[in-house]
């Protein structure tokens, strides 16, 4: 399908320049004049590099993070058309545990509450490889996932879980409509961050929604990342970070509404919204006004409170780097634990490279002997950290520390702790931390 985008001029096929300084709103289209932070200039987090690309060029971006003064979407100008990004995209879903039990526990939650049946219709938006999809399957109901990558898709596919490669907008839903779909529940886990563009996509959702259909859609808070400095989900490939002030506005000017809200501990502290058709008969739950209530204490109703996150970022850097180099000026080893997207935002803002880190590790076999980004830190399977015994492993996958520890508690056995960066600087012994 053909992806709309407003601030993108095509050249060489891949590369789409944003107009220099700023741009527009993509929801409201106001012009970007504020700075939200700016990290500097990074490449594609998702591109990691076989031994043989590493004497090759990379192309860089700015890593300018803008909000809108109208609707407080925090946003990034796009550089890369989705068709690139996700043209053989590395991240699976289904190797983290802590999320995969997250996505079961979902798929019997909606099934309850929505009385879903037989004749139901569920669609996944960015299905990935059909980790969630797979839990309706106790319950009979009937499920179609829309996955842009294709290699992705094949997975889903010999899995069982009927899935489409398609990027999702509104003449993908059009088309799906006229095929005689519409879904009594549309799922959007952690893709509203990666769409292009915000309108086409939502009033594709509109147009595939039954009339009484529900709507969900996960995504990391915005207000979390601002209090608890997460600067490191920032990169190319998440467009736009949102508050639920900003989702209930996007949503009504497509004709729905926000009637129910859940606050998640997956992804650092994430929203689950609860969306239907203005004219559907839910009423709003009292958890819209409260977590409404709690983004306007903490100001984000206010376009200061966005304008002072820079200095936060700041020290982060300047707290961890003061700790590595401390550390390998007493000649202690160090190495990573985990190759997230996020953790090539943190080691390129940072500039840790393979002086501080011998390699990093990686459950995922696709990303072994591999290499990030930029940072250029080697790729290698868990077992590795057995073989260096390093005195230091810094958790990158931050979120996902007490999954971590627990799984690599053996590490006491030489002495090894763990460096947490954010959202503060922490030192775990694992010895002394209780699961
Ligand atoms: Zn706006």
């Amino acid at each position: 399908m053909k992806i709309k985008s407003t601030n993108k001029i095509e050249r060489n096929g891949n590369v789409a320049p944003a107009p220099a300084g700023t741009g527009a709103c993509r929801i409201c289209g106001a012009p970007l004049r504020h700075t939200f932070v700016n990290l500097g200039m990074s490449q594609l987090c998702e591109s990691i590099l076989n031994v043989d690309q590493l004497d090759e060029v990379e192309a860089y971006f700015p890593l300018h993070a803008r909000v809108c003064e109208q609707c407080f979407l925090v946003q990034l100008n796009q550089y890369v058309s989705p068709e690139v990004i996700f043209r053989e995209y590395a991240y699976f879903s289904s190797y983290s545990t802590s999320w995969l039990a997250h996505a079961k526990d979902y798929c019997r939650m909606i099934t309850n509450r929505l009385a879903l049946n037989g004749q139901s219709l569920v669609v996944e938006i960015a299905s990935n490889d059909g980790y969630l999809l797979q839990h309706f399957r106790p319950f009979d109901v009937p499920v179609l996932g829309v996955e842009p990558a294709r290699n992705v898709a094949e997975v889903a596919i010999k899995r069982g879980i009927p899935t489409r490669t398609d990027f999702f907008g509104f003449d993908v839903a059009s088309r799906m409509v006229g095929e005689g779909l519409r879904a009594d529940l549309i799922i959007g886990n952690n893709v509203l961050a990666q769409v292009p563009d915000l309108n086409d996509f939502m009033s594709g959702i509109a147009e595939l929604l039954k009339p009484y259909g529900v709507v969900t859609l996960e995504f990391p808070h915005l207000q979390r990342l601002m209090a608890e400095s997460q600067f490191d989900t920032i990169y190319h490939e998440h467009f736009s970070y949102f508050s639920l002030l900003t989702v209930i506005r996007l949503a009504e000017r497509h004709g729905l509404k926000v009637f129910d809200v859940e606050e998640l501990y997956t992804h650092g502290g994430s929203l689950r919204v609860y969306l239907a058709h203005l004219e559907a008969p839910f009423r709003q739950e009292s958890r819209v006004t409260s977590v409404l209530d709690q983004e306007d204490k903490f100001g984000l109703g206010k376009l200061s409170t966005y304008t002072s996150f820079a200095k936060r970022v700041c020290r982060v850097k300047r707290n961890l780097l003061g700790y590595l180099i401390g550390s390998k000026d007493e000649g202690k080893t160090i190495c990573g634990y985990g190759a997230p997207g996020k953790g090539n935002t943190l080691l390129n803002y940072c500039g840790i490279g393979t002086d501080f880190l011998n390699f990093t590790v990686d459950k995922n076999p696709y990303k072994h002997g591999r290499f990030t980004p930029g940072m250029h830190i080697p790729i290698q399977p868990p077992e590795m950290i057995d073989e260096l015994k390093p005195d230091y492993i810094l958790i990158l996958p931050w979120n996902l520390k007490t999954e971590i520890i627990d799984q690599m508690r053996h590490v006491d056995e030489w002495g090894a702790k763990f460096i947490v960066p954010i959202p503060n600087l922490q030192i775990i012994d694992p010895r002394e931390h209780l699961a």
